[in-house]
């Protein structure tokens, strides 16, 4: 296994972008059939290796790319997301594949139903590839805790690729997607995005329908895009964003053109760094990466200045604490009765419901239930969910003051480039504090993505995340534009 051997052997042509794909229709020099096709040839030589697909959807798949072929043969307009090949995370509900959420205790499970975002991509024009792989009810930094297997990293193929949306990230690294669906709970699309080397968007909390997704912590999940660059990423959340009146906690705000505001001059923007993400901790070749984004955006005429988040030490505690309680209370409903395993041995209904959930759950989701049960414990809920609660209030506020001072804030994505497979799984705690970067941002409820930011010396993958202010996604991903070009 050596750097780089996955992408040798699936990248057979150019890689595709949502741009060049509608250009293609539009001369005729691509049909939309023929590329879902080399799509699912490249999967089928990669995935046994790279383990990003859990299910294929090719017969919907094919319906769809050869409406769209009919619509471009007419020379009919074309929907903005034309024949462009996506997968979605396992977490979420897509009409007659599977769903596991990467969970035994969903084996056999088939949505009767579209997730809100997969029946919004497939509305534009969208070619709906499969589900795709992650962590166990999304729970995890590393893609390890799937019960079907991990994903390699298909940059260095003895790497995790972060996660939990880690099938997500490296399908768009390994071209077997031009974009993606994934979820972010307290990092699960930056962090991997970050790890593979893609584009990953965590949308503000209400932008985008969370209805169709199986839950982990209501009041954190948010569902959003993978591309290749940060144009295609601002054009599926074009189409992911706006009010669902099957989702009460979606905003009716109206959503920005995303796409159009990319082309206004970023001159005279204020950039915030905060000085508790550069402590301790931080690898020095990603520390440097940091430095030369900053560099380039004061070139780019930014102002680029420090700002001070005070609560950040606290994040990563009142993250699991706020995660795990809600996860407890969410997971409630596997219990073998409405949904996939039923442990059938047993005898009567409450060892039917334990034996279910002893069988189902890996170690990891059943940790989580345990601590998340604790802290909502009488006698304990005080001390322990309570006061999360309120400290989640003090990281946001740290946030809504330090957006008076600046329009966008860029941090390391990450303290480390993506680790070994297997260096972390014994110790959940190290795996908790990788998390610092990407928590505080889910817990504030604002906007963040990861902007590839050059590899290190050993070539592999920098993110740098970019953080806006809640519903400020454009001028999020108008700096996001402005780093990748650095
Ligand atoms: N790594 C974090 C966790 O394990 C975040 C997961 C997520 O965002 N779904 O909870």
């Amino acid at each position: 296994m050596t750097t780089g051997a996955a992408t040798d052997k699936t990248t057979t042509t150019k890689r595709a972008t949502i741009r060049s794909v509608r250009m293609g229709l539009e001369s005729g020099t691509v049909q939309a059939a023929t590329l879902a096709a080399e799509h699912y040839d490249r999967i089928a030589l990669a995935n046994p290796e790279l383990n990003c697909y859990l299910a294929l959807s090719r017969d919907r798949a094919m319906a769809q790319a050869e409406q769209i072929d009919a619509l471009a043969a007419k020379g009919d307009p074309l929907p903005t997301l034309a024949g462009v090949p996506v997968g979605v995370k396992d977490v979420l509900a897509m009409r007659g594949a599977p769903a596991t959420a990467g969970s035994k205790i969903l084996e056999g499970y088939l949505p009767p139903y579209d997730a809100t975002v997969v029946a919004r991509l497939e509305a534009a024009g969208a070619v709906l590839l499969g589900k795709l792989n992650c962590d166990e009810f999304a729970m995890g930094s590393s893609n390890e805790n799937s019960a079907y297997g991990p994903v390699r990293n298909p940059v260095a193929l003895d790497r995790v690729p972060g996660g939990s949306s880690g099938g997500s990230a490296a399908a768009v690294a390994a071209d077997l997607a031009v974009a993606s669906l994934g979820t972010d709970t307290g990092g699960s699309i930056r962090q991997p995005a970050a790890f593979c080397g893609v584009v990953g968007v965590l949308p503000t909390y209400g932008r985008v329908s969370r209805y169709g997704l199986i839950a982990f912590a209501s009041s954190l999940d948010r569902v959003g895009p993978f591309a290749t660059d940060v144009r295609d990423a601002a054009t599926v959340l074009e189409v992911l964003a706006g009010e669902d009146a099957a989702d009460a906690t979606s905003s009716d705000r109206p959503v920005d053109g995303y796409v159009a505001a990319l082309d206004r001059p970023l001159a005279g923007l204020r950039v915030g760094v905060p000085d508790e993400y550069l402590g301790e901790g931080l690898d020095p070749e990603i520390r440097s990466a940091v430095e030369r984004v900053l560099d380039g955006l004061r070139a780019a005429g930014c102002e680029v200045k420090g700002v001070s988040l005070p609560h950040t030490r606290y994040a990563v505690p009142t993250y699991y604490v706020l995660a795990t309680a809600e996860a407890s209370s969410n997971l409630s409903r596997f219990d073998g009765v409405r949904f996939g395993l039923r442990a059938e041995q047993a005898k009567t209904l409450g060892t039917m419901f334990r034996e279910t959930r002893e069988e189902g759950f890996g170690a990891e989701v059943k940790r989580r239930i345990l601590l998340g049960t604790y802290v909502l414990s009488a006698g304990y809920y005080d001390a322990y969910y309570r006061k999360a609660q309120q400290v989640r209030t003090l990281i946001t506020r740290d946030f809504l003051e330090a957006f008076r001072e600046v329009d966008a804030m860029v941090t390391p994505m990450t303290p480390t480039p993506p680790f070994r497979l297997g260096e972390k799984v014994d110790d959940p705690v190290s795996m908790y504090l990788a998390d610092i970067y990407t928590v505080a941002a889910s817990l504030a409820g604002i906007c963040g993505m990861s902007v590839p930011a050059g590899v290190t010396a050993a070539g592999l993958p920098i993110g740098v995340q970019v953080l806006g202010r809640h519903f400020d996604e454009a001028t999020m991903l108008r700096v996001g534009l402005a780093v990748e070009g650095l």
